[in-house]
C-alpha cells in the first residue's frame, strides 16, 4: 500500500459517544505526526452527532466520521470491515486505538484483513529518526523487559495503546479543522444486529478516572483488614486499588487490580498501603502526579517512587487516617 504516512486515531466510542480516552490518542498521535511533519486523522465510527470539533482542538487535522444511522451503535465485525475500507481510501502510515475492549477487538481484525502487523497493549510510542518508522514499546516475557517492536515491511504500523499511557495534553481552543461526515449502505454493511447488551458490574468500579486512589498489597495482612481501605476510600472520594497479590488473596475483585495486568491509573493522589512496588505494580501507577506509600520497610521498592513515604504498619495507620478524617468531619473542619 503506498502510504501518505498521516496518523489516524480511531476514537474511542462508548455508549455512542466519543470517549474521553480518545484525547489521549490524540496526545500521541499530534506527538508522531509533528515528528513525522504529517497530519492527524482522527477516525469515529458509527456516531451521528457528537462535537467533533472538539476532537480537532484536542490534535486532529481531519476528522472522518462514518455513521449507520442505526440506534443500536456500531458492533466489532461491521466496524472493522468499515475501518479497513477508510485505511485502503486514505492510506495511513500509522494507524492507532486504545487498548480497550474496542480497540482490542477492531484492530487485530483490521490489521488481519490488510496484511499489516499489530503491537498491542503499547505504553510508549516513538517515531525512530533513523528510519521514521514507530517504535512501538510494550512489556514483554511477564513483564520482565520492555520489548521495542517496528512493523518494518508492511504499512499501515499498527498498534493499540494502554490508556493512561499518557498525561491529554495540547488542547487548543483555536486547532483548525476539517470535519467529514460520510454515511454507509446499513443493509449491505451492518447484516449484524445487537441482540442485547450485560454490563459487567465489576467494571462500574471507576479507577481509571478517579482523582484519588487508595490501593492495598500483602502488608494489609487480612481481608478484614483490606476492608477497612473501603471505609478510607469512601471517607477521601477516592476509587479502591489492589496488588494482583491482595487480588489472588481473595481480598478484592480483579476489576480492581492494579499493574501491568490489571488497570493504569492516572490520580492526583495514589496512595498505596502495604505495597511492595513491584516493577508490574508500577507499570499501572507511574503516571500518577503524588504518591504515598505506608510500608513497614524502609528499604521497600514503593519508596523509591513514593513522594511521601510513612514507615509503619499499614492497617494500624489505615485505621489512624480513618479516625482522624471521621474527626474532621464532626469537627466540621472539614475543607
Ligand atoms: C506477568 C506478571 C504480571 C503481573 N501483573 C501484576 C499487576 O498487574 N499488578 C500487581 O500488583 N502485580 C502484578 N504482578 C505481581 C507482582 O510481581 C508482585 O508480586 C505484586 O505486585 C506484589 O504485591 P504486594 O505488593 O501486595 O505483595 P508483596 O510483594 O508481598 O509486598 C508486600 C509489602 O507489604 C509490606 N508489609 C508487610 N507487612 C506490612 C505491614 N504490617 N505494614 C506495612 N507494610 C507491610 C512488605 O514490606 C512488602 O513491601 C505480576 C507479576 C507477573 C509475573
Amino acid at each position: 500500500m503506498e502510504s501518505k504516512q498521516s496518523v489516524m486515531i480511531l476514537a474511542e466510542i462508548r455508549s455512542q459517544q466519543v470517549h474521553d480516552l480518545t484525547w489521549e490518542m490524540l496526545t500521541w498521535g499530534r506527538k508522531l505526526a509533528d515528528k513525522l511533519g504529517v497530519q492527524v486523522d482522527c477516525v469515529v465510527l458509527g456516531i451521528e452527532q457528537g462535537n467533533f470539533q472538539e476532537l480537532i482542538h484536542w490534535g486532529a487535522d481531519r476528522v472522518l466520521a462514518v455513521t449507520n444511522g442505526r440506534p443500536d451503535g456500531i458492533l466489532a465485525t461491521p466496524a472493522a470491515r468499515l475501518l479497513v475500507e477508510i485505511i485502503r481510501a486514505e492510506q495511513p502510515g500509522i494507524v492507532i486505538a486504545p487498548a480497550t475492549t474496542f480497540g482490542r477487538t477492531i484492530m487485530p481484525i483490521t490489521a488481519a484483513r490488510l496484511a499489516t502487523g499489530l503491537t498491542a497493549d503499547c505504553t510508549e510510542l516513538d517515531i525512530d529518526p533513523k528510519d521514521n518508522l514507530l517504535l512501538q514499546t510494550r512489556p514483554a516475557i511477564g513483564g520482565n523487559i520492555m520489548a521495542t517492536i517496528k512493523t518494518a515491511r508492511t504499512k499501515p504500523q499498527m498498534a493499540t495503546v494502554r490508556p493512561r499511557s499518557i498525561k491529554p495534553d495540547g488542547f487548543d481552543h483555536t486547532r483548525q479543522g476539517e470535519v467529514m461526515i460520510k454515511q454507509y449502505d446499513t443493509a449491505n454493511a451492518w447484516p449484524e444486529t445487537l441482540l442485547s447488551f450485560r454490563h459487567n458490574e465489576e467494571n462500574d468500579i471507576n479507577l481509571e478516572n478517579a482523582d484519588l486512589v487508595v490501593a492495598g498489597g500483602k502488608g494489609m495482612k487480612s481481608k478484614e483488614n483490606y476492608q477497612q481501605l473501603e471505609e478510607l476510600a469512601v471517607l477521601l472520594g477516592a476509587g479502591l486499588g489492589a496488588t494482583r497479590d491482595a487480588v489472588e488473596a481473595g481480598w478484592a475483585p480483579f476489576a480492581r487490580q492494579v499493574g501491568l495486568t490489571g488497570k493504569t491509573v492516572s490520580p492526583k493522589v495514589y496512595i498505596a498501603a502495604g505495597v511492595s512496588g513491584k516493577i508490574q505494580h508500577l507499570a499501572g501507577i507511574l503516571t500518577s502526579e503524588y504518591i504515598i506509600a505506608i510500608n513497614e520497610d524502609a528499604d521497600s521498592q514503593i519508596f523509591k517512587v513514593a513522594d511521601l513515604g510513612i514507615i509503619g504498619d499499614a492497617p494500624t495507620v489505615v485505621t489512624q487516617l480513618i479516625q482522624a478524617l471521621k474527626d474532621l468531619k464532626t469537627d466540621g473542619k472539614e475543607h
